[in-house]
């Protein structure tokens, strides 16, 4: 969600905070700020609404020095987005601080801190964390037994860093829900909620666990655990290149990310075969025995990853020989469930670090699953240090809001999920061989699917006056209609609903009009027929309807319908191959309609609160 970047260093560090905020902005974006204290220990603060380029402008014109610093980009949860709302906050001229996530019982505090005479200048939940940590350091000897005593009255969800304009030569940080990641330097030392921010500076990284409170010097990284006993974090040299965050030739990073992904997928696909057999070990060491004991699935994601989810359970359990459940994380960590007998607990997430997904783990290793399994991109992130198993998609750093490499690799994942349970539940050698020859056509496939972008293209220019659509599709491409209708609205702002094709006749059909585009899904599968006869029942309402067909379907275009040919693929993997076309329609269309694909209005990559 939103951005932290914190540093201490002897060379002045504002340049540093502000590239690493350009580099988390995808995250949260609606204002930003820096604190920065200086050699005369002068707390300077600049905040600024909009994007992060607004702050860089600022600096450029009041230049902060300073080596010791901490920067921010807000997507606001307490307060509207403005210059007030913006972190860091600060405490009477002395404390600084930047917060992710949110802090329950602020309301309280607030009005405790308030009776003892500090002022709030902003509607934030964060400011109590400042004031707090102030009135902690009247009894304690130093800052960080100061926020060690705060952070025990916090409720709820923190990544937070703290700064003292007195003490200079350290920054506090404390995680509780809300990652960040701590970046070693050669006489400098930096805190990220993401490495992202940090790799023009380090390739060094440790990740903070839950309760850890840590003190950070230029020399020095002092780690505690929950209890206050000091804690050792490994570190490790991150893979993640350089320039990832760059954009390269595209216009946009949705685009580049689409055009990613036949590599995305030969990446997720390599090394884990060995003469046509899935290496199991991709899932981890004791993946065999986990999976041999297993007689359900039990799947739990947000958004784009809760439609890979949904694709799944119709491969499980066609293929894998157990049974699947599927559930959005908020809906599952609020509600009283069964616990079926032997059941995994698989939970799909791009970042590891989705606040919902990393609950319902949580509260299903409480229930009593009996092993969990995290598909996830990033490795180290909290899902995946928190789950038995797990298997890393190699999607690389995904920045575009809006999804796209990241849900293909989770369904190869999937799919290789489902190879590897059947494996272990009946699934013949013949089986597996053919489903993983499916697989290797993947990245040839999608590059074709790629050179309909010009046609497409086309297609997304009836859709500059539209309000609303339907997505329709049957069976494994019922979800893949529902991603695409997702995907629709949250770039273009279009209204889209997704059905699957058979349930038309039950509600929708009443919406059918010249102003609804229909966009149906249609490889040539055992459903095809049945979905030809959804297709009339919007031809004789009058609707539009705008067709990805595979080649060999034989549907033709007229006044009524337009139609895409998408090269014929096996069935398996057709829902892979489907998600390409309706992820370049959505982003055609937002290009017409203008909006700011990159980072669509209201919404947050890697969303780490609740
Ligand atoms: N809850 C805090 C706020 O609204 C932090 C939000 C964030 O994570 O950016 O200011």
């Amino acid at each position: 969600m939103c951005g932290i970047v914190g540093a201490v260093a002897q060379r002045d560090v504002a340049d540093i905070l502000v590239e690493g905020l350009k580099r988390l902005e995808y995250r949260g974006y609606d204002s930003s700020g820096v604190a920065i204290i200086n050699s005369d220990k002068q707390l300077q603060r600049l905040r600024r609404v909009g994007k992060v380029q607004a702050l860089a402008d600022a600096i450029a014109q009041q230049p902060l020095s300073g080596g010791t610093g901490i920067a921010h980009t807000r997507w606001a949860t307490h307060g509207v987005p403005s210059e007030a709302n913006a972190h860091p906050h600060i405490s009477s001229d002395n404390i600084a601080i930047v917060h992710n996530g949110i802090i329950e019982n602020h309301e309280k505090l607030r009005t405790q801190l308030q009776a003892l005479g500090y002022i709030f200048t902003s509607e934030t939940d964060t400011e109590v964390i400042a004031h707090l940590v102030h009135h902690e350091m009247k009894s304690h000897a130093n800052l960080l037994t100061a926020v060690q005593a705060t952070v025990k009255q916090l409720e709820g969800a923190y990544g937070t860093v703290i700064t003292d304009k007195n003490t200079p030569e350290k920054m506090i940080v404390a995680r509780s829900g809300s990652p960040l990641v701590i970046g070693f330097g050669l006489g400098e030392n930096f805190i990220a909620s993401d490495m992202m921010a940090l790799l023009p500076v380090t390739r060094k990284f440790a990740f903070l666990e839950e309760g850890d409170v840590a003190e950070i010097t230029r020399h020095d990284v002092n780690i505690f655990d929950t209890h206050g006993t000091p804690v050792e974090r490994e570190a490790k040299e991150s893979e993640v290149s350089h320039d990832a965050g760059d954009k390269g030739e595209y216009r946009h990073y949705m685009l580049k990310e689409t055009y990613e992904q036949p590599t995305a997928i030969r990446n997720t696909l390599d090394g884990r075969f060995l003469n046509n057999k899935l290496s199991i070990d991709s899932f981890g060491k004791n993946a065999q025995a986990i999976f041999k004991d297993i007689e359900h699935v039990q799947i739990i994601a947000c958004g784009t990853s809760y439609h890979s989810g949904m694709v799944a359970r119709y491969w499980l359990e066609a293929l894998s020989g157990v049974s699947c459940n599927i559930e959005i994380a908020s809906e599952f960590r609020y509600r009283k469930s069964f616990v079926p007998k032997n059941a995994l607990i698989v939970t799909i997430s791009q970042s590891g670090e989705t606040a919902d997904t990393l609950a319902a783990l949580r509260l299903a290793k409480e229930l009593g699953y009996s092993a969990s399994l995290a598909i996830c991109n990033v490795p180290g992130s909290s899902l995946v240090r928190e789950s038995d198993l797990a298997f890393m998609t190699k999607a690389g750093a995904e920045i575009g809001v809006a999804s796209t490499k990241a849900f293909t690799t989770q369904l190869v994942g999937l799919l290789m999920l489902t190879l590897a349970i059947g494996a272990q539940h009946g699934m013949t050698a013949e089986q597996e061989s053919c489903i993983i020859k499916s697989l290797m056509t993947l990245p040839n496939k999608l590059e074709e699917v790629l050179a309909l972008a010009g046609s497409i293209e086309d297609l997304a220019e009836d859709f500059a006056d539209k309000h609303h659509s339907l997505f329709l599709g049957r069976g494994d491409q019922y979800p893949i209609a529902m991603e695409g209708a997702l995907k629709l609205k949250e770039i273009s702002y279009i209204h889209a609903e997704a059905y699957a094709a058979g349930e038309l006749k039950h509600g929708p059909l009443a919406l059918i009009d010249a102003e609804m585009p229909v966009i149906v899904v249609a490889p040539r599968n055992d459903l095809i027929e049945k979905l030809k006869s959804n297709i009339e029942e919007v031809r004789a309402r009058g609707g539009l309807m705008y067709v990805f067909a595979d080649v060999d379907a034989k549907f033709a275009s007229d006044d009524t319908m337009k139609v895409i040919n998408v090269p014929h693929c096996d069935d398996i993997i057709a829902p892979i191959v489907y998600t390409l076309p309706l992820q370049l329609l959505s982003y055609y269309v937002a290009i017409i309609k203008g909006t700011d694909v990159d980072q669509p209005r209201n919404l947050a990559k890697s969303v780490t609160v609740e």
